[in-house]
């Protein structure tokens, strides 16, 4: 180790940019590769995770620890750099760095490096999820995810609406359909049962919350109660769903981005939705070139095109009996069989989105037999006034719906669904004191990050996916 001056800090990013030529200055990082030349000096790649690119370092050969410390550091290892910025003569890279000063903070045995320079398989990397941050493809895809996360924060502020924290801790099943996760403190071995109970219930009176509580499927009904006081809310977090479903687009753990609007009908969800997705998109676009160049050379050729062309066009809308009218047209074999009033699988989304219209759909007015207690119904009682934007390659990545804002038509769908309308009291108090019309969606998050990246497989948008199995990390 030598002491080096303690120069102004630069990331790898800025210092790619040719305004910083002739600038002394310190760097950080990781070493992606070093290259020895005869010449007499050593090339460094240089990469911090500020952007795609790394930068080059030039490592002459009479540093004082040249021979000792920096021809033994390769792959992996973590260096600090002190040197100037000067212009790069080589192609593709506007600057380089030449060092005075290399000192190696954190060695990094090659042999055992389970990250070699060769490409590794997503499901390799899936196994060593604490360090495939670490490869271009992780890098690209945690970037984009941070824009995708602001461009949804900015897109809400600049429109005035109040972000929201709901809880994650709920007493209540928000879709009324199963597939939540418990928490409790209870003894597993030894739960207290119910008196006199024959089945030797559990009695989660002695339970911590006093009453049985599950991890949040959706931020929605707390959202509502926020939404009927403030007008335009949204709520962004983790959300959680013990549905079985080993697919390439279920997560056991998920992050949901929830606006509610009062005073909105389906229309103007539906205006809202398709702008909200547009505005993400083009920030994409705009602020993250580099990372979708690597996605749309390495990931899926499409992407730069689908995203261009999604901005630029308009939404379809199309009614659900419209969606079945046109599957049952097709002439097409599905492995699930197309008829009015069952829910459209994944085959059904993407078989519209990518051979009928190419383009995102927005299908509304479900079936109420298919759909949560809480959608308006509409006047002809059969359907419900709901809503999914579906997109090519991933199918639904938005649902969401007009409120039922009726306090007897609610509390109907309520015990239909087989709800008891007493718990749910308190959401009910919103009908009844200064009812309005009010209508919200949910996006999510992972599913943005496919869509945009091209990338196949959730498990691989999300840093520490949680999936049936699978909690490792
Ligand atoms: P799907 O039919 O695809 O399971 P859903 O109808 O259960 O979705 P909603 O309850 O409407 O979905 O949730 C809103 C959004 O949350 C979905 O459009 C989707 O983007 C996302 N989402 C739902 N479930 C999951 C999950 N298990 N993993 C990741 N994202 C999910
Ligand atoms: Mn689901």
């Amino acid at each position: 180790m030598t002491t080096c001056a303690n120069l102004e800090k630069l990331s790898v990013k800025e210092a790619m940019k040719a305004e910083h030529i002739g600038k002394k200055v310190k760097l950080n990082g990781w070493v992606r590769t070093r290259r020895d030349s005869k010449a007499g000096f050593s090339f460094f790649e240089l990469n911090d995770g500020s952007s795609m690119k790394s930068v080059q370092v030039l490592a002459p050969n009479d540093l004082s620890n040249y021979e000792s410390e920096l021809l033994h550091a390769g792959i992996g290892c973590s260096i600090e750099v002190e040197g100037e910025i000067v212009e790069s003569p080589g192609k593709g890279q506007a600057t380089e760095v030449k060092a005075t000063c290399v000192n190696v903070l954190g060695g990094c045995d090659p042999a055992s490096y389970p990250l070699q320079k060769k490409g590794t398989s997503f499901e390799f990397l899936r196994t060593i999820a604490h360090l495939r941050p670490r490869t271009n493809s992780f890098g690209a895809v945690a970037r984009v995810r941070n824009e995708i996360c602001k461009s949804i924060h900015n897109f809400f502020q600049e429109r005035g609406f109040i972000y929201v924290h709901t809880p994650i801790i709920t007493g209540s099943d928000c879709e009324g359909a199963g597939q939540m996760f418990k928490v409790t403190t209870l003894d597993l071995n030894k739960p207290p049962l119910k008196e006199g109970t024959k089945s030797g219930e559990i009695n989660f009176e002695e339970d911590f919350f006093g009453k049985a509580t599950n991890l949040t499927v959706s931020g929605q009904l707390s959202g509502e109660c926020y939404a009927t006081a403030l007008t335009n809310i949204y709520t962004f977090g983790p959300t959680f769903r013990a549905e079985n479903s080993n697919t390439s687009r279920h997560l056991a753990e998920f992050w949901m981005v929830e606006p509610e609007m009062s005073f909105c009908n389906l229309e103007g969800n539906m205006e809202v939705a398709e702008a909200f997705l547009k505005h993400i998109f083009r920030d994409v676009l705009n602020n993250c070139e580099d990372d979708m160049k690597f996605f749309a050379e390495r990931i899926d050729k499409t992407v730069l095109d689908t995203l261009t062309h999604i901005v630029n066009s308009d939404f379809v809308r199309l009614s659900y009996t419209e969606a079945v009218d046109k599957l049952l047209k097709s002439g097409q074999k599905f492995e699930f069989p197309v008829e009015w009033g069952i829910d459209l699988q994944s085959e059904h989304e993407r078989y519209l989105t990518e051979q009928v219209f190419k383009k995102p759909v927005i299908v509304y007015d479900y079936p109420r037999g298919i759909k949560a207690f809480y959608m308006k119904l509409n006047e002809d009682e059969k359907t419900v006034r709901a809503m999914d934007v579906l997109v090519p390659g991933v199918g639904e990545i938005i649902g969401g719906s007009q409120r039922e804002e009726r306090l007897e038509v609610l509390e109907t769908r309520m015990k239909e669904s087989g709800l008891n309308p007493e718990e749910y009291w308190w959401y009910l108090d919103l009908r009844r004191y200064g009812t309005v019309p009010h209508a919200g969606f949910g996006l999510g998050l992972e599913r943005t990050v496919q869509f945009v990246t091209g990338m196949a497989n959730i498990r691989d948008v999300i840093p520490f996916p949680r999936t049936p199995k699978s909690a490792e990390f």
